[in-house]
């Protein structure tokens, strides 16, 4: 009896080849579901009841390839911290194949942590429970914040011990979504081949993909670097009203797409703290919060050095003309973004002069005051009807707010809409509820003990950040006194 459960359609596969290898999942022994993704199957047009089972856990394992699969090992390059490795690749994932969902949009089914590649290098393949969940935990919470990210279907356990740095930890695999896996790096792997011809190729595939407006136009390959660059600018934007550190942003962890990928080290802050770092291999702090703009910046450099060749083939001075006025332009793009953003986090409809000013003031009062970035915001929308109780209990000294709460009710004072409307907006802009990274850690902890009901409450708690719910208080609050300096590790 054949299973097919997925409507492939696999133009990775079939319009690339060359840019990939064909590989199979390796056997495991007890593939077993932990966290199957209804809501986002039903979106995906998958048969949920056939696929959170038995034969749907050893899919997702990579144990099974299911019928119309194409399973593949994606080639790419990148630039980690800075330093350009010519071959990274997929070397402990595979694509699986490409589906369409229910809105006609075609998305990657990904495997990481089923087993090694070809680009495995010295890595083991595999991937253990606990960097599964927290990318299954992180993801979907993004998704529900509104950022643009891949999403998590399934976590399976794999029924293997795999050996960590802290020892023996179960394995797992994640089973995830993506608008696509093109990233920075894939370019960069054929650009430092001299391959100008398949760049071609993947680019043109790119376009078609995600910026299809711009396919068969002669400045297409221009035009997908402004793409990308404006995708790149609002997502970071969205990070950074989020409070979110990305914690690993190499050229390979960056999509065409705008969408963001792998969630290893990444982290939410507590106190606004621009030079927040979290990752244990970030020594640096080439990847703090307030450096991701920049980062991104630099990354898309990159992107842009792979495209000259495409941008003006007879003219190299042209083309690195035209591309560095596309990266030149990331700055503004950004803080454009970036504004807007912070207006509706204040709840400011209209635009004046000093909103810049306003918005940098307020970051400036929380830094001093080490208060926390997402209930200070969130408290705003009491202080905008009135109440500035919330917001100045969140300071030490509550007085260090007060000049700037005066400034900013002088400021709404001048600005049209209504106060009871503005205040609904202003909480659909600020979460209550963010992956508090000690929640994170107590929902991960349990369940490396078996107990896998922190991490399902967790999960539903994120599922709607915006609406404050009796009973939830604690997933609002910031880290307790004793939780001390937060350290994440990459999710090998
Ligand atoms: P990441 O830090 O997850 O973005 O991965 C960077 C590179 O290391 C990619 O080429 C991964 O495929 C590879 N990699 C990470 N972990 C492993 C592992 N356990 N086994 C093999 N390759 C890995
Ligand atoms: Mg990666």
């Amino acid at each position: 009896m054949s299973f097919a459960p997925f409507a492939f359609d696999n133009t990775y596969a079939r319009e690339l080849e060359g840019f990939y290898v064909p590989w199979k999942g390796a056997e495991v022994p007890a593939p077993r579901m932990i966290r199957f993704n209804r809501e986002l199957a039903a979106d995906l047009g998958l048969d949920a009841d056939a696929l959170d089972t038995e034969a749907g856990a050893a899919i997702f394992a990579g144990h099974v390839a299911p019928e119309g699969a194409s399973p593949l090992a994606m080639a790419y390059a990148g630039h980690q911290f800075g330093g350009f490795s010519p071959q990274l690749g997929d070397g402990r994932a595979l694509l699986l194949g490409e589906v369409i969902d229910t809105r006609g949009e075609r998305r990657d089914i990904h495997l990481k942590g089923s087993g090694r590649t070809p680009f495995s290098r010295g890595g083991d393949g595999k991937a253990v429970l606990g960097p599964v969940l927290r990318e299954y935990i992180i993801g979907e919470a993004m998704h529900a914040l509104g950022v643009a990210t891949t999403r998590a279907l399934a976590a399976v356990a794999t029924g293997e011990r795999i050996l960590r740095q802290d020892g023996p930890a179960p394995g797992a695999v994640l089973a995830r979504v993506a608008a696509s896996h093109l990233r920075v790096g894939t370019f960069q792997y054929f650009a430092a081949r001299g391959e100008t011809g398949r760049l071609r190729q993947l680019a043109d595939y790119a376009i078609a993909r995600h910026y299809p407006e711009l396919a068969g136009q002669p400045d297409r390959y221009l035009g997908l670097l402004r793409a990308v660059r404006d995708r790149q600018a609002a997502l970071i934007a969205a990070w950074m009203h989020l409070g979110f550190v990305h914690g690993v942003m190499n050229t390979d962890n960056m999509t065409i797409s705008g969408e963001t990928i792998d969630y290893g080290p990444c982290a939410f802050i507590d106190t606004y703290d621009p030079a927040a770092v979290f990752s244990s291999i970030d020594a640096q702090g080439r990847y703090a919060y307030g450096n991701q703009p920049k980062i991104a910046q630099w990354n898309l450099a990159r992107l842009a050095e792979t495209l000259l060749d495409l941008i003006n083939p007879d003219d190299s001075e042209d083309a690195v003309r035209q591309a560095s006025e596309a990266i030149n332009g990331f700055p503004l793009v950004y803080e454009r973004t970036w504004l807007a953003g912070l207006r509706l986090k204040l709840g400011l409809d209209g635009a004046e002069e000093g909103d810049r000013e306003l918005s940098e003031a307020l970051l400036a009062v929380m830094e001093n005051g080490q208060a926390d970035f997402t209930r200070v915001f969130r408290s705003l929308s009491s202080a905008a009807s009135g109440d500035m109780s919330k917001t100045r209990a969140l300071f030490d000294d509550p007085s260090q707010i007060d000049a700037w709460l005066e400034g900013y009710r002088a400021r709404l004072a001048r600005d049209p809409g209504s106060a009871e409307d503005r205040a609904a907006a202003m909480n659909r802009a600020n979460p209550v509820y963010i992956p508090r990274n000690h929640m994170v850690e107590a929902a991960l902890q349990s369940a490396a003990g078996g107990d896998l009901a922190p991490f399902e409450r967790l999960v539903g708690v994120l599922a709607d950040p915006f609406t404050e719910r009796a009973g939830l208080e604690v997933y609002a609050l910031g880290a307790p006194t004793g939780f001390g300096p937060y350290t994440t590790f990459c999710g090998t």
